[in-house]
């Protein structure tokens, strides 16, 4: 690769994508019996196998499919007995699937900050705000602030990375709350020893097509409780109490998943522990290459935890490294690799600017640093390269620019 450095000029080639589909095993093979059997629609034996085996693999006694990752967001507040104008608790540092889901219902999401290590939930801020913030009122716990009452947490596991589950679990206790799990890029890490989704309480992951598997889109809600796990079928089918008199005992809705989508997902699921593998080899090479670089902080893995480093994510100190992170995603913009901030914090969305939000300053200033590179599972290991090279590449020539070439228009 050249190291000469035309502004603006890089040799045109490939593009390199942030996180794409990786589509090479049984795929094929069992859509195609779902065209050769004609059961295509929400109704086929992909959609029961595809939710037994997603149980199995996380250690869950239930999985109900869903068609994406937030319709099991919405169904998994639900089925936690959120009601509208309670007030559901979780970190501005999510997708904003997080917090529309807890809209969805007609509740409302409350923002508090993530721990600055491993960027998910502090569990220390969560019970500060609980203790500090609200209070008892009438038997129900109130935000003081808004004089709602807080039903629910909404834990996100964000980027792949568990999040410190046990004192918030014992917080949710303490306090009378209810847990539903924001697992959508966490498929496959654990907490300790058990799988994310092995769960006490509800958790919902995401088939879209850039996370860990695709079913082209698509969710799951698992829970070990039987009574939920029947719940969660009922409201997601229309909430049909009598099939042939078509009579609905309440307001359902329809967020199946279709059984070609489910045969899918039922191949991709054979090559998970591969996937997995494979996430974490970038990562290791991403970080083995940035080691002593100055100003590049490569994402960290916890004790407790085994990510899937879902998307790689780098913290670029725009002193130390020279050039800042936006800087450097337009850079690699030039070089035909994507890569990509992290989402707007939810305390800034336009979108979310009547909830109550505690300071979130951590997440605020990973928003401002962060950069996610390119993390395929398909990612070959000469356009891996290619990546690392524009990022270290990146750096000196900044300084050539301020050295000298300052009217490069
Ligand atoms: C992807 C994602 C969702 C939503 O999943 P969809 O399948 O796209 O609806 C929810 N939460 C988080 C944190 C996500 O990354």
């Amino acid at each position: 690769m050249s190291t000469t450095f035309e502004p603006g000029a890089p040799a045109a080639q490939g593009t390199i994508p942030l996180s794409v589909p990786h589509v090479a095993g049984n795929e094929w093979k069992y859509i195609k019996d779902c065209l050769d059997t004609g059961w295509v629609s929400s109704v086929g034996s992909y959609v029961d196998r595809f939710e037994g085996q997603v149980a199995d693999y996380v250690g869950a006694k239930y999985a109900v499919a869903v068609c994406n990752g937030t319709a099991a967001l919405h169904i998994g507040l639900l089925l936690a007995g959120v009601e509208p104008d309670e007030e559901v608790i979780l970190p501005s540092l999510t997708f904003i699937a997080s917090a529309n889901a807890v809209r969805y219902t007609g509740a409302w999401p409350t923002f508090i900050d993530v721990e600055p290590d491993y960027w998910q939930m502090d569990p220390e801020r969560l019970e500060t705000f609980l203790t500090k913030d609200c209070h008892m009122s009438g038997g129900r716990l109130t935000n003081r602030h808004t004089s709602r009452t807080v039903s629910a947490i909404m834990p996100v596991h964000i980027l792949g990375h568990p999040v410190d589950l046990t004192p918030i679990r014992m917080i949710a206790a303490k306090f009378g709350l209810q847990v539903v799990e924001d697992a959508a890029e966490a498929l496959g890490a654990k907490y300790y020893d058990a799988f994310v989704g092995n769960t006490e309480s509800i958790a919902c992951f995401s088939f879209n097509g850039n996370k860990l598997i695709t079913t082209g889109g698509g969710g799951m809600v698992v829970t070990n409780d039987e009574s939920l796990a029947k719940r969660a079928k009922y409201l997601t089918t229309q909430a049909k109490d009598d099939p042939l008199e078509f009579i609905h005992g309440e307001v359902g809705y329809n967020y199946r998943l279709t059984n070609i989508q489910a045969a899918m997902g039922y191949a991709q699921m054979e090559v998970l522990d591969n996937y997995v593998a494979k996430k974490r080899e970038i990562a290791r090479i991403y970080t083995e290459a940035f080691r002593g670089i100055p100003g590049l902080y490569p994402m960290q893995e916890a004790q407790y935890a085994f990510s899937t480093h879902w998307l790689f994510t780098v913290r670029v100190d725009s002193r130390q490294f020279g050039m800042g992170s936006r800087e450097l995603l337009r850079w690699l913009g030039l070089r035909s690799i994507q890569a990509r901030p992290l989402w707007q914090p939810m305390h800034m969305s336009p979108a979310h600017r009547l909830s109550y939000a505690g300071a979130c300053p951590v997440t605020a200033s990973l928003h401002d640093v962060c950069l996610s590179l390119p993390s395929s599972v398909g990612l070959t290991s000469d356009d891996h390269q290619r990546v690392i090279n524009s990022v270290l590449e990146a750096a000196p020539a900044r300084e050539m620019v301020a050295a000298g070439k300052r009217h490069d228009a």
